[in-house]
């Protein structure tokens, strides 16, 4: 029996357990009580990895038939997707083809997906959680302060003294987070706000609630940041020495009074300014976001407020504060750091930079990188409607259920020429494909991933994978072998990956294999090279603005073009619980989990369920533009009357709305979806 570490395959937070195995069998789950980010507590997810050996794994390669699904070799499997890719290219250009990855696949997997597509000629490459959560925070973080990260650590939020958090309910959704950091915070007198519809169960260990109307969140900031200028409560000297544009923000903001606001954000003026107290007399403070902010029609204008906010309270660059937006899955951050996108080279550098992306491409071998912006995920499908996109890979990630409006996406993918998918299980975005290849589960491999909070840590091969499954990095390279782009991946292991990484990622630069490897705590990165720390707080002596300053954006409310109205007169959130994870494609096979988590349950508040005569345990229908679902109720004084919420993971974005988005972004706004209850038994 042997004992491996590994990072948990779920949220962000990055915490390390140890995987139990019998001669490459799976056995148990033991805790790593030494690891620096979770000391050995693991939330429920982790604790039943029963997926890993569900007699559902995809074990052969498939091809789809007349007749149905016909297993086919791996050599025959790669032909067929290399010669569909050359078609492909040569008849209708690089940009028929796309790629779209999961954010689960390790550092070097990200990387060696975005450079094969490079290679071919094409920037349409994207993940998941770009478009559906983390984009509205890097484009506010970059404009604002020059970051797309979080400023300080985990340790930062627990060295505050007030810890504020909007729209993000950690409790459920990064668990270790809460337990270990917030709470510990709490423990030292810190201040806990929180602001959500929902009196959620990090909301009960708050001082201070703040129930928002969903997507008013703009209001709100601006009214807070209203009475720091007003009250002359703001840091005056970190505003003059390291910021610009403040004229500019005071006289957006000026309009937002407490009272103004309240009628636009259903908050009390009495608690905005208890908050802008609360937040006005702590030295040192956080601000941390997630999608409850983001997944409104007004999700970058939030964040460029929550940026602004921090920078009047002087909460950057030093210990004890942290800013900025909690990427959901695992490995988005280090995705995002990997160039996993149409618009951002490894490095994050923009395909318009000659200089580095010149310097990548000799890095690779070649003169040049397209440099033309691809397609993203959200344009793929108005590129499949206008015949430019032939060809999607899809590597491990499900739209069908996690994108807006599921109908609207399958219907989609099958106008494909030719659909791969590479993946666990045959998911719903699977029984679309052409081709299906089994991809070995992350324990059943090796590799790097980066945490939210920039620390990269090594995941260990436990396990085997079952059949002929095999990693996505093995898939990749031999894809290119038939492609004959062999020279360009020379790689035998994903150390060799890693190897380039630190060439081409300066970042990275110091976050060599070896180190890593021997590493119980991982690498803070920015770390340039082989002898530096790695970083902990970001944005210490300037800014990563051209001026080195931070820059202030005001932004003003605007209200969702898309409302309540008397057809659809409730908002409907959609939410996440503790025990699942995003559209089930691995929780939903861990057989504790399902026992415990059976069905999604509607959250309504006590007077709408009066006026709808509805109880604890009936069935409803929750109906909006898209359709309807059927779920059972839990009738609640913890929800505002207005909106009614309900866990996405089984389904529910077959009622969201592609239509309803962030206009900067294209995040959808999955949390203000115009819905009504209609009674089906009782
Ligand atoms: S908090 Fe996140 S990283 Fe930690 S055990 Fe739970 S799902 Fe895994």
């Amino acid at each position: 029996v042997e004992r491996t570490k590994v990072v948990c395959p779920f949220c962000s937070v990055g915490c390390s357990f140890y995987i139990v195995s019998d001669r490459g069998r799976y056995v148990s789950v033991e805790y790593f009580t030494e690891s620096p980010v979770n000391e050995g507590a693991i939330c429920p997810k982790p604790n039943d990895l029963s997926f890993l050996v569900s007699p559902h794994r995809l074990t052969k390669p498939m091809r789809r038939t007349e007749s149905g699904w016909r297993e086919i070799s791996w050599s025959e499997a790669l032909r067929e997707v290399a010669d569909r890719i050359r078609d492909f290219v040569s008849k209708y250009g690089p940009d028929s083809i796309g790629f779209f990855v999961s954010v689960k696949m390790f550092n070097e997997e990200g990387y060696v997906a975005q450079k094969l597509a490079r290679l071919l000629g094409t920037n349409n490459i994207d993940h998941i959680c770009r478009r559906t959560c983390q984009f509205p925070t890097i484009i506010a973080g970059k404009e604002c302060a020059g970051v797309g990260s979080i400023t300080g650590t985990f340790r930062d939020i627990a060295e505050s003294d007030v810890v504020v958090l909007w729209g993000i309910n950690p409790a459920e959704t990064f668990p270790i987070l809460m337990g270990k950091y917030i709470m510990r915070a709490r423990e030292r007198g810190a201040k806990i706000i929180v602001v959500d519809p929902v009196k959620t169960r990090t909301a009960w260990k708050a001082d201070l609630w703040l129930p928002v109307l969903p997507g008013t969140d703009v209001a709100l900031a601006n009214a807070i940041m209203h009475v720091l200028i007003k009250e002359r409560l703001y840091r005056e000297d970190f505003v003059r020495e390291r910021c610009e544009g403040f004229e500019a923000l005071a006289r957006v903001v000026e309009k937002y009074s407490p009272e103004y606001a309240s009628k636009i954000c259903g908050v009390s003026p009495h608690l905005i300014r208890e908050a802008a107290y609360t937040m006005a007399r702590a030295e040192r403070g956080s601000i941390i976001w997630s999608t409850g902010l983001i997944h409104n029609h007004q999700a970058t204008d939030c964040c460029r407020a929550l940026y602004a906010l921090a920078a009047l309270l002087g909460w950057y660059g030093k210990e004890g504060t942290c800013v900025g937006g909690l990427k959901g899955q695992n490995n988005v951050e280090g995705l995002v750091h990997m160039g996993v996108a149409p618009t951002a080279l490894p490095g994050g550098y923009s395909l318009g930079d000659e200089v580095n992306r010149k310097r990548i491409a000799r890095e690779w071998g070649v003169e040049d990188l397209p440099s033309a912006p691809g397609t993203n995920m959200l344009r793929m499908y108005e590129a499949i409607d206008h015949g430019d996109l032939r060809m999607l890979y899809i590597m491990g990630a499900n739209p069908v259920l996690s994108e807006p409006n599921t109908q609207y996406v399958a219907e989609h993918l099958k106008k494909l020429e030719f659909l791969v998918v590479q993946d666990l299980f045959l998911t719903e975005t699977a029984q679309l494909a052409d081709i299906v290849l089994p991809a070995a589960a992350w324990a059943e491999k090796e590799g790097s991933f980066t945490s939210v909070e920039r620390r990269v840590q090594w995941s260990f091969k436990a396990l085997d994978p079952p059949g002929e499954a095999r990693p996505d990095l093995w898939i990749l390279v031999e894809l290119a072998k038939r492609l004959g782009l062999e020279r360009f991946f020379p790689y035998t292991s994903p150390e060799d990956v890693l190897r380039e990484i630190n060439r081409v990622v300066p970042s990275y630069g110091g976050v060599t294999p070896e180190r890593l490897k021997s590493s119980k705590e991982g690498i803070l990165v920015p770390c340039p090279s082989p002898d530096h720390p790695g970083t902990r707080v970001l944005c210490r002596d300037r800014f990563g603005t051209k001026s080195g300053k931070f820059v202030f954006k005001p932004v003003e409310y605007v209200p969702p073009p898309i409302d309540v109205s008397s057809e659809y007169p409730l908002i409907l959130v959609t939410s996440r619980v503790v025990g699942m994870w995003h559209t089930r494609s691995m929780t939903g096979r861990s057989s504790y989990l399902v026992e415990r988590w059976r069905e999604p349950e509607a959250l309504v508040g006590v007077e709408t369920a009066k006026r709808l005569g509805i109880e604890d345990g009936h069935r409803v229908r929750i109906e909006t533009r898209r359709g309807g679902i059927e779920v059972r109720v839990r009738v609640s004084d913890k929800v505002r009357e207005d909106v009614v919420v309900l866990p996405w993971h089984w389904g529910a974005n077959r009622i969201t709305d592609q239509e309803l988005r962030d206009k900067d972004s294209g995040v959808p706004a999955f949390k203000r979806v115009p819905c009504r209850i209609v009674v089906v038994g009782r």
